[in-house]
């Protein structure tokens, strides 16, 4: 008997199930047809005493049931479909039940138990297995077993005429012959059937269990993308914060550093202790305005396509006044400072702050983190329909574990913050936000004690960005 759990189990989901039954329905046609097709051949041709008449009646009444169902089909998925998923296990049933019926009629007329097409029977029962519950399909085998017996008895004691297949005349009236038989088809029937719903039930769990799985993956995904939302919606508010505080602070900083500025000239003559003071407290308060400048700027980074102020930029002119201004810084240090530009540059749709931006954070990176004596190279490139920005040091490096914190808010590596060079750890931030708002690339390779290349790839052109800003980058102004 099948336990409680295994008959609860759907068979298979009612979708599969109907595209199975029209797939058997198609079958049908075929197996409708060859029995037709043999029958009128057998009229023409006899073999042995088959009832060729018998068959081909079966044949059309296989025929005409077949197109019941397969008009019934058709009829109730376009008319009624609520109904459609319900017809679904009947007619399975129904169509099984029909099928042994009709193959122990063609096996009366063409043979009874002595035709090999006995075996037809278990065909019927692996189609079973597959479309109907554990219970059913040992139902449908009882009732194959009931048909094919009474047949064969029916035959054996003379209540049914025996249309011989081969001419044998007396093997099917033994009942030796004719219990072996039995016991050798119900045995055989048996086994498939326990068989196949065996293997059927395990592939309907996992059937199941993957199903399962699948809706707890949509769930995990929903979930995924929900906290997500909330995450970017965080995000957003954090960076609408930070803007807010940092610009309300920087006024009356800015307004402070001015005071103190205005007291050191006053008292710097007559009170020089005050005055180192002072000058401490101003050192700190431009530390202090510095951090703001750049959350301001990070706050701002991912808007840097939205601004209204873009406009085609020739970037060797436009970053002139800044490289000349961190060689010159450079040199101060006892740095070597070395450019390489291509010329002409192509323009590109930027704006305008940006590239000053850029170039200032990485250029003064390396210069804050190269020790005397070392070399900068700043070069800007033009490739593939890219501005190429790299700057490239011989300074402190960053080691291998580092790297990939390189960019993030606020990370400095130990080494930086033991160079005593000041520093929020925001400028790679702020950087790498806005190469990505600019659709860019950007690149950090560095050694320990060996240097660091920064390389930043921005597109001239990016189609999403053209659209973002139009019009004020438009193709037809464009000059290269
Ligand atoms: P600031 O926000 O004032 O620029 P910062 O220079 O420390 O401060 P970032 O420019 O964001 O911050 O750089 C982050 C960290 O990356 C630095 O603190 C340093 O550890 C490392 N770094 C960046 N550029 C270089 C470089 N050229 N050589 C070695 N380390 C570097
Ligand atoms: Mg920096």
């Amino acid at each position: 008997m099948p336990s409680a759990r295994e008959d609860q189990l759907v068979p298979i989901e009612q979708a599969e199930l109907l595209a199975r039954l029209r797939w058997f329905i198609q079958l049908r046609w075929v197996f409708g047809a060859a029995t037709l097709a043999a029958a009128l051949l057998m009229i023409e041709m006899p073999l042995g005493r088959v009832h060729a008449r018998m068959l081909a009646g079966i044949g059309i009444a296989i025929l005409g049931y077949n197109w019941l169902f397969w008009f019934l089909e058709g009829w109730l998925s376009h008319h009624r479909p609520e109904a459609h998923a319900r017809y679904a296990d009947v007619a399975a049933s129904a169509q099984i039940i029909l099928d042994l019926v009709a193959l122990t009629f063609v096996l009366h007329a063409s043979g009874g138990a002595g035709n090999p097409f006995c075996l037809f029977y278990v065909f019927h029962m692996v189609i079973a297995t597959l479309l109907l519950r554990m219970r059913d399909v040992f139902m449908l085998a009882g009732l194959a077993i009931v048909l094919f017996t009474s047949l064969v008895l029916l035959e054996m004691y003379g209540w049914l005429p025996h249309h011989s297949l081969f001419g044998l005349e007396e093997v099917h009236k033994s009942p030796r012959y004719v219990a072996i038989t039995l016991v050798a088809f119900a045995s055989a029937m048996l086994t498939a059937v326990y068989i196949g719903t065996s293997i059927a039930r395990r592939l309907r769990e996992r059937e199941h269990e993957i199903l399962r799985l699948e809706r707890q993956l949509a769930d995990y995904t929903r979930e995924l993308e929900r906290t997500n939302q909330e995450l970017v919606k965080a995000d957003e508010e954090k960076t609408q914060y930070f803007r807010k505080v940092s610009h309300d602070l920087k006024s009356p900083l800015a307004a402070q550093q001015s005071l103190l500025r205005a007291l050191l000239i006053q008292i710097r003559e007559s009170d020089a202790q005050s005055a180192a003071h002072v000058e401490r407290a101003i050192a700190r308060g431009d530390q202090l305005l510095a951090l703001l400048n750049d959350l301001l700027l990070l706050s701002q980074a991912k808007d840097v396509v939205r601004g209204p102020r873009h406009e085609w930029i020739d970037p060797g002119d436009r970053l002139r006044a800044v490289i000349d201004a961190q060689a010159l810084a450079a040199r101060e240090k006892g740095l070597d400072f070395f450019e390489e530009m291509d010329t002409p540059l192509p323009a590109i749709c930027a704006e305008s702050g940006t590239l000053l931006t850029l170039a200032e954070n990485l250029i003064s990176n390396a210069i804050k983190y190269t020790p005397k004596g070392g070399r900068v190279t700043f070069s800007l490139l033009s490739r593939d329909e890219h501005l190429i920005m790299a700057v490239r040091d011989t300074g402190i490096g960053v080691a291998k574990d580092d790297l990939p914190k390189i960019g993030q808010q606020f990370f400095r590596t130990s080494q930086a913050r033991e160079s005593g060079s000041p520093g929020t750890g925001l400028g790679l931030a702020i950087v790498r936000s806005m190469v990505e708002a600019m659709h860019g690339r950007f690149d950090f390779q560095s050694e320990l004690g060996v240097g660091t290349t920064v390389t930043v790839a921005l597109p001239l052109a990016h189609p999403e960005m053209l659209r973002e800003v139009e019009p004020f980058c438009r193709l037809e102004d464009r000059r290269d």
